[in-house]
């Protein structure tokens, strides 16, 4: 299956970039990923509008409309599977390597589809641990500069997580590679907005469809103590959805088993699904 890279589909063996890169060398770039059900990709003007957002607080222009956007992804899609779209962009390979950004230097834009994995746990609920937030300061921009969560999600793993829950001067930002929900005294809350969390989108699906659903929810900052007194505590990405957190820091949360309100919800959003 072909990738794309600057232009040209290509078999992923052939698709090279210079080692001057700046995605390479600094980390200077920008990602998305993106669902593509039965072929169709999900929620793509929200993905597209969050990376106008991240390329335009790390001054790239975007190269493309958002038609040609999705005409660069359709030839990725074509057999109508559930997939995903990986797309990066980078500041792109200057003669040398500087900080100061480069001048007349095109953007590397590469762009891969990738069957969804199944995920089991989704069913079962997984096993998440509390670490402290150790990122920069604009976590609201999908950058590729990835290495603290890496470290985080690999330190949760030892500890037997599936996923960190990060907290910052106690308060929960968000996952690793998640945002994070929680049902408490009957109320869903999830953290406000910030430069400190990603304005995931099945975040933002989710706040959507609670209003619908009459499921009482509010964008409400989540201290430590309230996440551990939950009565159920979520993780939400485009590639996990909604994944209910049983067990926290080696104590269930709730009973131990994905609550009511989850069960609501993962309804609704698969129903979401099906219709978008
Ligand atoms: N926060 C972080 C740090 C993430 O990496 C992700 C997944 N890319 C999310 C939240 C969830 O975002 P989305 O729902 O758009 O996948």
């Amino acid at each position: 299956k072909p990738v794309y890279l600057n232009g040209r589909y290509l078999p992923i063996e052939d698709a090279h970039i210079s080692v001057l890169d700046r995605g390479f060398l600094f980390g200077d770039g920008v990602y998305e990923v993106i669902p593509a059900y039965r072929g169709r990709l999900f929620e793509f003007e929200a993905h597209m509008a969050r990376l106008d957002n991240s390329l335009a607080c790390i001054h790239i222009g975007n190269p493309h409309s958002l038609e040609e956007w999705r005409g660069i992804f359709a030839p990725l899609l074509e057999d109508g599977t559930d997939q995903y779209i990986y797309l990066q962009i980078t500041r792109g390979a200057a003669p040398k390597r500087d900080h100061l950004f480069p001048e007349h230097v095109a953007p590397t834009v590469f762009a891969l589809s990738a069957a969804i994995p199944p995920y089991p746990a989704r069913g079962t609920g997984i096993k998440a641990v509390c670490l402290e937030d150790s990122r920069w300061e604009h976590c609201h921009i999908k950058a590729i500069t990835l290495l603290a969560n890496v470290l985080l999600r690999q330190e949760a793993s030892e500890y037997g997580g599936a996923e960190a829950i990060l907290i910052k001067n106690g308060f929960v930002t968000e996952g690793s590679s998640s945002n994070v929900f929680a049902v408490i005294d009957g109320v869903l809350l999830t953290p406000p907005l910030s430069d400190g969390i990603l304005s995931g989108i099945t975040r933002q699906v989710i706040l959507k469809i609670a209003e619908t659903g009459h499921i009482p929810c509010r964008e409400q900052a989540i201290s430590i103590e309230d996440l551990k007194r939950a009565d159920e505590v979520w993780i939400a990405s485009s590639i996990r959805e909604i994944v209910a957190v049983v067990e926290l820091d080696d104590l269930p949360v709730g009973d131990g088993k994905p609550g009511p309100v989850w069960q609501s919800m993962n309804r609704l959003f698969q129903a979401y699904k099906q219709s978008s």
